[in-house]
């Protein structure tokens, strides 16, 4: 089915940016901003998005706690299922064939291993 194709499509897209968000997140440390709040990359379907948000690491942390939650600039999850708005950033949840991509492809539930 066509729609399940871009749906799959879509949420490896997003994942692509999760996985470069985990590897900022690591050096967050050495980063330090001065307000707390580091530049993490939008994680919205489109490929050619690279719109830094602004958030903490326990903000950020407590996305990622759920392997079908991405950050967003607001507004970039326009049409997903489920939005919630935050300061600065939306966070948006998958469901359905894309919930299920984005939780095996979640570098956190051992899913994206090589
Ligand atoms: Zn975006």
């Amino acid at each position: 089915m066509a729609s399940q194709l871009s749906a799959e499509r879509a949420a490896r897209n997003e994942s692509v940016f999760r996985n470069a968000n985990e590897r900022i997140e690591q050096r967050l440390g050495e980063l330090s901003l001065l307000d707390g709040r580091s530049p993490f990359l939008c994680e919205c379907e489109d490929p050619l998005c690279a719109s830094p948000v602004r958030l903490s690491a326990e903000e950020y942390e407590a996305v990622r706690a759920h392997p079908q939650r991405f950050i967003v600039v607001p507004g970039h999850g326009a049409g997903e299922a489920k939005v919630t708005r935050s300061e600065g950033y939306d966070i948006i949840e998958k469901h359905g064939a894309e919930g299920r991509v984005a939780a095996d492809l979640d570098p956190r539930q051992g899913g994206a291993d090589e």
